[in-house]
């Protein structure tokens, strides 16, 4: 089964196999076939599209950031501008409506954004804006072409003093956005966690011959986008399997 983090994935494992939180299970009257935390362990990105940069030059920034030695940098060193900040540390889940498969049934994604109790998301957020506001402002590369922030107020957010930590929280209340890197629904880990889904062979517990190889089995929020590392889920989940029928 390959068939992403928040869509057919959960969902026909627990509609179509029976495999799921048992009191889920039952409360949409579906017989339980394995009582699996599907679903129940969701990690997102979220980002802050709201910085708006003026410059006195039409310039087109991913090309330039596309270069040899940032590129070194990133890889061997962990540093320079390629390099993102912490996974998130909000925990979502999802769930189905109903086991109705006429009627139709929708999964419903809980992010839960901004929930951890320390705030750390939000703190993490908040830094990074800073550490743009700083480099755009004191740096000589942005003040080469007048670079500066767009400073206008945002809608609901006018009666803060900008730049203020409770300013910068009401702006991420209004426009942070997923950045659809959602992983771990269905996620890989040791058989004692009660939290795991599939074992490190991508099996699924409790069935012999399901494994699942997407993004749900990442099993905890990554500090990168979710596109290449799912990639490789998938050419280890082709080795396990060749190497499982003598092939490899
Ligand atoms: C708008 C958007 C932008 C993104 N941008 C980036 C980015 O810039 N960089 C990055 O790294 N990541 C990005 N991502 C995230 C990345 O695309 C996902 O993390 C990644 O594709 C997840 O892989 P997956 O195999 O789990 O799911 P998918 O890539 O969604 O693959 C699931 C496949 O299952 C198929 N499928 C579903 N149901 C069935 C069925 N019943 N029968 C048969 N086939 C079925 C689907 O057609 C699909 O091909 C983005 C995601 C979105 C939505």
């Amino acid at each position: 089964m390959s068939a992403i983090t928040i869509g057919i994935t959960p969902r026909n494992r627990a509609v179509n196999d029976r495999i799921g939180p048992k009191e889920h299970l039952s409360h949409l009257r579906i017989p339980l076939l394995v009582d699996l935390p599907i679903g129940q362990t969701l990690y997102d990105h979220i980002g802050f599209p709201g910085l708006i940069l003026n410059t006195n030059i039409a310039t087109e920034v991913v090309t330039k950031l596309l270069n040899t030695k940032d590129l070194t940098n990133w890889y061997k060193h962990t540093t320079g501008p390629l390099t993102s900040l912490d996974g998130f540390k909000a925990l979502g889940y999802i769930n189905i409506n109903s086991s109705n498969e006429k009627k139709g049934y929708r999964m419903i994604h809980y992010g839960n954004y901004f929930t951890d109790p320390e705030e750390q998301d939000t703190k993490t957020l908040i830094a990074g804006i800073r550490l743009i506001i700083k480099l755009i402002e004191g740096s000589e590369a942005f003040k080469k072409y007048n670079t500066h922030l767009e400073r206008k107020l945002f809608l609901g957010c006018e009666h803060f003093e900008f730049d203020s930590d409770d300013y910068w929280k009401c702006a991420l209340q209004f426009m942070a956005t997923t950045l659809y890197h959602q992983t771990s629904t269905c996620k890989m880990g040791p058989a004692d966690d009660s939290t795991s889904v599939v074992n490190h062979e991508l099996r699924v517990y409790g069935i012999g011959n399901l494994r699942v190889a997407d993004s749900s089995i990442i099993p905890v929020t990554l500090s990168a986008h979710t596109s290449a590392p799912t990639i490789m889920v998938g050419e280890k989940a082709s080795d396990l399997i060749k190497k499982f029928w003598g092939v490899l």
